[in-house]
């Protein structure tokens, strides 16, 4: 009865305490630097830092900051700090903050600095993407209603915030990040390696390189770790479409009148894909093209277009009306000797070459 009277006066407080973590997100989580900082020192501790030669340094040192200039825009709040532990095993980890793990093995296998840049590239993925800070949500909500609570209210005497971090730190490093969040590193780290000046193809050849080289190891601890890079079938799979989807991509639309001139083909034969296939949203999935096929403005152009297209002098040109850093306004004229229906063309410079941003505008019509 005593101790559960106990239970009752720890849980608002232990409430409490996870409140105030969670209000404080808008940059990075005390919880989470903390358990940046345990997870480091626990794999600094056991193996220590390799010693690299002042080359071996340098080289490092250099990819790194390529890509976390490149990378700062997108998480200016994340102290990156790249540490390579002293151990011969082929992987690298996030923990958190900013911080991130190569292991020496991982850095004397990796056949140039393309893949060296992949690896970096995908842990300062899963910072930029908040992975550390969501699996400590999941698992504090694991915790406020599962077994979890009973564990730190009956050990009586160490229930402070400590301990709670202590367990959750190991937690995350026993259960990884999940498939869903690897992947969306492994995406981002394609557009990182190519912002920074990197071959992207070195996102596959790493994964392949991890795929020959895998199984060796009988540590369980090292082999725990492994399960950050589940899946490399499926991995190298869908790292090789994303690369060679951004590759096309950038050869068609590679002037913001190229882009145009795709659109003003698909409008002329009313194909949606093609049409779509111009838009920023067509990769990046903001909207599909089922849902696209229903755009009225479009159905509208493609309509007006049609009857246009019966006239016997029909033809259509394009003028690039404006360009500045990174956006483009280009003009498509369709001219028959009835009408002139003349669009306006937004475009914008992305990882995937120029791409519309919203329906072509109609100014012009006689
Ligand atoms: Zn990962």
């Amino acid at each position: 009865m005593k101790s559960l009277r106990k239970s009752l006066f720890i849980l608002p407080i232990l409430c409490l305490f996870l409140l105030l973590i969670n209000f404080s997100v808008y940059a990075v989580s005390d919880i989470e630097k903390e358990i940046a900082k345990q997870n480091v020192e626990k794999y600094k501790e056991k193996f220590g830092l390799a010693e690299l030669s002042t080359t071996e340094e340098k080289r490092i040192n250099n990819i790194f900051d390529r890509l976390t200039v490149k990378a700062h825009p997108d998480a200016i709040d994340l102290n990156f700090k790249l540490y390579v532990i002293d151990a011969p095993v082929l992987n690298a980890a996030y923990m958190g903050d900013g911080h991130m793990m190569v292991f020496k093995g991982l850095l004397d296998q990796v056949e140039n600095d393309n893949q060296l840049a992949a690896i970096i590239a995908h842990e300062i993925g899963h910072g930029v993407n908040d992975d550390i800070q969501d699996s400590i949500n999941i698992i504090q909500g694991i915790q406020l209603g599962g077994a979890l609570v009973d564990l730190i209210t009956k050990d009586s005497e160490n229930r402070d915030s400590s301990n709670l971090i202590a367990n959750i730190s190991m937690i995350l490093l026993k259960k990884g990040f999940d498939r869903g969040q690897e992947k969306e590193a492994d995406y981002y780290s394609v557009f990182l390696t190519k912002k920074a000046g990197y071959d992207p193809h070195g996102t596959i050849g790493v994964m392949k390189l991890l795929k020959r080289k895998s199984g060796g190891s009988s540590d369980s601890e090292l082999a725990e770790l492994f399960s950050d890079h589940p899946n490399l079938d499926n991995r190298i799979e869908y790292l090789t479409a994303l690369v060679t989807e951004v590759e096309n991509a950038q050869k068609l639309y590679y002037s913001p009148v190229a882009t145009a001139s795709r659109l003003a083909q698909g409008i002329l034969a009313a194909n949606n894909s093609l049409i779509y296939s111009t838009y920023t949203e067509s990769i990046q999935d903001a909207i599909s093209l089922e849902s696209f096929s229903t755009n009225s403005q479009i159905n509208r152009v493609i309509k007006k277009i049609k009857v246009l297209k019966t006239d016997s002098s029909f033809s259509y040109d394009m003028e690039l009306r404006n360009q500045v850093d990174g956006t483009a306004r280009v003009a498509i004229n369709y001219l028959s000797d009835a009408e002139i229906i003349s669009l306006a063309i937004d475009l914008m410079k992305t990882e995937y070459g120029w791409r519309v941003v919203r329906e072509p505008r109609l100014y012009k019509s006689r």
